[in-house]
């Protein structure tokens, strides 16, 4: 019935009933039409979006402005606006980011929920205010090493750093911006400090320039594809399209740093424990 009168459109109800039958099907409850449900999911929704996410990721022939000029017309066409809870984690697999199975979290990501568990005092309804993130890398880059031992991030438009600078890793453009996402904010801090910290190198800073008034350096930067390392990120709620579409950025212009990303589902989960054993 759903898949005769869901629109091709309604990304945002695919979506979610796609991972809801999921859901049941790896409880091992049988859920009816499961596999066809799955079968038009993916060829609707999930490749031809995974395929746009894919083309911002690798260096070729296009820019990652037009990347993803062309994405977001497959998402103004599909309206999906996450891969939601089950898809999320294959959805990364096959961006070369790392993150955990079904089922199971990198081992890293313990100790995060707890850090952001602490932060966060108790469950209330996701929503922009109160979905955080939980970062840590530890980066070479020539003679020079970035670390972070692990700190929270929550969403914030970045005052701080210029319009400039933050097309560093450009969100999409949604009628609700996500540009503010903590996952954002934590990679941009990251390249800002390494842009910093070579001035006089291949993106052009000379002298004390104000932070204000700097801006990205081109996509294929030495100073950035020179970087080694590793980067975690944990969100307590699973990554927005936008956010997918930041990590894809980041991986372009870091080839050399691994990535590695785990959520939970806060609108199920406080960071992890069940929504049902904690209190509200
Ligand atoms: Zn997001």
């Amino acid at each position: 019935m759903f898949r005769r009168l869901a629109a091709a459109s309604d990304g945002a109800s695919w979506v979610d009933f796609s991972n809801a039958a999921l859901g049941v099907v790896r409880n091992g409850t049988a859920f009816h039409c499961a596999d066809e449900l799955d079968e038009q999911f993916r060829s609707q929704f999930l490749k031809p979006t995974l395929q746009g996410l894919s083309a911002i990721t690798v260096v070729g022939e296009i820019s990652i402005v037009d990347a993803l000029a062309s994405l977001q017309l497959v998402l103004d066409r599909n309206g999906l606006p996450f891969f939601g809870e089950h898809y999320t984690r294959e959805v990364l697999d096959r961006l070369e980011i790392g993150c955990a199975g079904s089922a199971c979290m990198l081992p890293w990501a313990i100790e995060a929920r707890q850090r952001c568990r602490d932060a966060c005092g108790h469950w209330k309804i996701p929503s922009a205010d109160n979905i955080i993130a939980f970062s840590s890398w530890d980066i070479s880059c020539r003679d020079m090493n970035f670390l972070n031992a692990g700190k929270i991030y929550r969403a914030d438009w970045g005052a701080t750093i210029s319009d400039g600078l933050k097309d560093l890793l450009r969100p999409l453009q949604q009628q609700v911006s996500r540009s503010m996402h903590p996952e954002r904010l934590a990679l941009l801090e990251l390249l800002v400090a390494i842009l910093l910290a070579f001035p006089q190198a291949d993106w052009g800073i000379q002298g004390n320039k104000a932070l204000s008034n700097l801006t990205a350096p081109p996509a294929d930067s030495s100073i950035l594809a020179a970087c080694k390392g590793e980067v975690r990120t944990y969100v307590s709620q699973f990554p927005c399209m936008s956010c997918l579409v930041i990590f894809c950025q980041f991986r372009r212009r870091c080839p050399g740093v691994r990535l590695e990303v785990d959520f939970d589902n806060a609108w199920t989960s406080f960071c992890g424990e069940a929504r049902c054993s904690v209190r509200c």
